[in-house]
């Protein structure tokens, strides 16, 4: 296939056919400008192009591939769960064992159900939380992404926030009447909330550790954490707090998020009542899931009245990648995602301070994000206050030395185990280039 139609003629069909040319609108190249590389094949921590073009991939598919590209056990895996039928709509071993693995890993986690995307685990989890409490009113934060969901695009992160969009159209003003929006980390704002509202609302939903508008790890203050405090504030008030970790989720450690803010020990025990997941618990095949408190995932259908369904949904294809995925994730697996990610961390702060390239690189375990200001970001407004015309000359400049970043200011940037000394080599000799045009 290589060479013979390039990214540009690709481009250019498929803007015919499909709106903007893709199917995931950061795809586009919108905010950076230029023909996004269309992607031929990919293996460990590479990337090839239709024109032929090899680049060192740091998106990973935006989180899913963790142990790198077409890696050996899970490609064998795949392939293995295929010949023996693609889908059956029915009950399969697979699911139960990907159940069983996250339930095992995640402490908060009592029972899951899979879905095909992050987007339906939040929605899905959305409907429990109102069911069980009875009331409508559901509390997120500026900045934070859980997909395209109706009752959560407003003033999201991702793409809705690269394309500075403050919400979406078509979304009814009874479901946005039902969202309040509130700056991250602000504990004065939720607390007047709460103190006006408290019951009317069904839940707060938060990522664990926002990465959808660059990494803004959450902050204790009299040391207690942001996600804690969210959770006493929403019990206080008969809420729930759903967690949303399909981002962070196996990536911020083997625990995701919670693995860090967690209760370490016995003590000021506190834990979301669901979570969400996705990305690395399909190894790159569509998989989301949610879960959380047995009494919550009762309710869903047939046994309680939430009704939440899937064709596709327990894959057996989906879930063999999942395990194989898992499986691979081992304490020396999270030590290399860790080291990886500071050794670049490090070599981007280093190219940027010797350009004079204002930044901020913030960390959330092992996902981290370059900022293009010299201050802190502690909020979605402060995210939005950086130089993202410096972020895509130096995009664009890293891209044309071959390594391809996500194509956007307001995104973690991903490693994987295939990320070795060798490659964060081919990024080091690239970045002092990339860092004087940001300049
Ligand atoms: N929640 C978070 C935190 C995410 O980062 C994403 C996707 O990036 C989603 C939900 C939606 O997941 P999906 O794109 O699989 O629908």
């Amino acid at each position: 296939m290589t060479g013979t139609t390039s990214s540009t003629d690709l481009f250019s069909r498929a803007r015919q056919v499909i709106p903007s040319g893709v199917n995931s609108p950061v795809r586009a190249f919108g905010s950076v400008g230029g023909t996004p590389p269309f992607l031929t094949s990919a293996k460990g921590a590479l990337l090839h192009d239709a024109d032929g073009t090899e680049y060192v991939d740091l998106v990973g598919s935006w989180g899913p591939m963790i142990l790198g590209h077409a890696d050996e056990q899970v490609v064998e895996a795949v392939r293995e769960a295929a010949g023996r039928g693609l889908s059956f709509g029915a009950p399969q071993p697979g699911e139960v064992t990907l159940a069983e693995e996250v339930v095992r890993r995640i402490r908060p986690v009592e029972q899951l159900r899979l879905v095909n995307s992050g987007t339906e685990a939040t929605m899905s989890a959305l409907r429990v939380a109102r069911a069980a409490t009875g009331r409508d009113v559901i509390v997120k934060f500026a900045g934070c992404y859980h997909g395209h969901v109706d009752a959560l695009l407003a003033e999201a992160g991702s793409g809705v926030a690269t394309f500075a969009m403050p919400g979406s159209a078509g979304v009814t003003a009874a479901t946005a009447r039902d969202t309040v929006v509130l700056p991250y980390g602000d504990r004065a704002a939720v607390q007047a909330l709460f103190a006006e509202r408290g019951s009317e609302i069904a839940a707060i939903i938060t990522e664990a550790a926002p990465a959808n508008m660059g990494v803004v790890p959450p902050r204790e203050e009299d040391g207690i954490g942001f996600n804690r405090f969210l959770s006493e504030t929403a019990h206080a008030a008969g809420a729930l707090l759903i967690s949303d970790e399909v981002l962070t989720g196996f990536r911020a450690s083997a625990e995701g998020y919670y693995g860090i803010d967690g209760p370490q020990g016995g003590a000021d025990a506190w834990a979301p009542d669901l979570m969400t997941f996705g990305k690395v618990i399909g190894g790159g095949l569509p998989v989301g899931a949610f879960g959380g408190r047995a009494d919550l995932m009762g309710l869903l259908a047939p046994a309680g009245p939430v009704y939440q369904a899937g064709t596709l949904s327990g894959n057996p294809l989906a879930t063999a990648a999942g395990l194989a995925t898992l499986a691979g994730l081992d304490q020396a697996a999270y030590r290399t995602l860790g080291s990886a990610s500071r050794t670049l961390q490090q070599l981007v702060a280093d190219a940027l301070t010797t350009a004079g390239v204002p930044h901020t690189i913030q960390r959330a375990g092992t996902l981290f994000s370059v900022f293009f200001r010299e201050a802190p970001v502690r909020s979605y407004e402060d995210a939005k206050a950086q130089d993202t015309a410096a972020f895509t000359r130096f995009f664009h400049a890293m891209l044309a030395g071959g390594v391809y970043l996500p194509p956007s200011a307001f995104e973690a940037w991903f490693v994987s185990t295939a990320h070795t000394p060798a490659v964060l080599d081919r990024i080091a000799a690239v970045l002092p280039a990339a860092a004087a045009a940001a300049a």
